[in-house]
């Protein structure tokens, strides 16, 4: 008697301590890379001594896992990049809304789901990359603009593959309607000055070579080519000054529906969102902070103030289907 009650004492206590443990960490599923958020959960840990485990992969793989992990998920937090994933990931079903007024008051409401389902973390503009030496500065006016004729031949674009630009086109489709977006799509695939590039680097690239005199990518892309070579012949322009403005991303996250931590997760979102959290954050991407009281690096300030498009960044999600149907027509590969 005396030894079970010994030993159902000592089970009592193991299982409280592993739920004290449970309890001090956070799961992170991440298609972010390490070296940009381990220096912000290594902070975390440091501050209050939740640990934060995280695995990374593409956004893709970790949303279909998360899925077929269904209530056995040890995933409590989705971290991605671009609204229009972030969306795909609340329309599956894998997310819950967050329930912080904190990550609220943080956060502008147009780079948060109106479902509370995920909150932006960091800001990315896409926005006009030219050539100095080809390209006056007030030959540019608007992203519509390199539809006209006087751009044949001129342009570089990613696929349309990628997720970013079916982002722009959805908010072209969100602004101009269907009819007048096909128009422009057409005028910018007409003048495109060579196949489309995989990746935002070779646009970026392209422009400095002299391939073309100029294309549209995130900011960040620059941020990083112009660090390795200060010499770099290409420089960003923010169109669309006088109506609508620049678009703008995000990177985000979303609670997931079956998290085992989800206070945990909570807090730690709500910590991402604050000053302290955010310049780290998007310093090390070179990104924009997604809170409005923080600025951002000295670096990213140096590309000059631009008027930002105020589209609910959710909408890159909705109208993301007829964005893509609509690349497909216009032979955007
Ligand atoms: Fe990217």
């Amino acid at each position: 008697m005396q030894a079970s009650k010994g030993l159902l004492a000592a089970l009592a206590l193991t299982a409280l301590s592993s739920a004290v443990q449970a309890a001090d960490e956070v799961v992170v599923y991440s298609s972010r890379i390490d070296e940009l958020i381990k220096p912000v959960f290594d902070a975390y840990t440091q501050k209050t001594g939740v640990a934060v485990k995280f695995i990374t992969d593409k956004e893709a793989p970790l949303m279909a896992r998360i899925k077929a992990e269904g209530e056995n998920t040890p995933a409590d937090l989705l971290l991605t990049v671009d609204g229009g994933n972030l969306w795909q990931a609340e329309q599956m079903g894998i997310l819950q809304p967050l329930g912080s007024q904190v990550v609220k008051d943080n956060i502008p409401s147009q780079y948060r789901s109106s479902n509370d389902a995920w909150t932006g973390l960091s800001l990315r503009a896409r926005t006009i990359v030219y050539s100095p030496e080809r390209v006056e500065e007030g030959e540019l006016t608007t992203y519509e603009a390199l539809a006209d004729e006087n751009w044949e031949g001129r342009l570089c674009l990613r696929t349309s593959k990628k997720v970013y630009n079916q982002s722009l086109t959805a908010t072209m489709l969100e602004t101009h309607g269907a009819e007048k977006t096909e128009q422009i799509l057409k005028g910018w695939v007409n003048n495109l000055a060579t196949d489309v590039f995989a990746d935002d680097n070779a646009v970026i690239q392209a422009v400095a070579a002299g391939q073309c005199d100029v294309g549209i990518v995130n900011t960040y892309y620059y941020g990083r080519l112009h660090q390795q070579d200060p010499q770099l012949k290409a420089k960003l322009f923010w169109p669309n000054q006088n109506d609508r403005g620049v678009h703008v991303n995000l990177s985000g996250i979303g609670l997931t529906k079956h998290a085992p931590h989800p206070e945990a997760a909570r807090k730690l979102v709500e910590w991402m969102t604050s000053p302290e959290a955010q310049s780290i954050f998007a310093d090390a991407n070179k990104e924009f902070p997604a809170n409005p009281n923080v600025k951002p690096s000295a670096e990213v300030t140096s590309w000059g103030e631009f008027k930002a498009d105020t589209i609910p960044v959710e909408v890159t999600g909705k109208r993301q289907a007829e964005a893509i149907r609509l690349m497909d027509r216009v032979g955007w590969n």
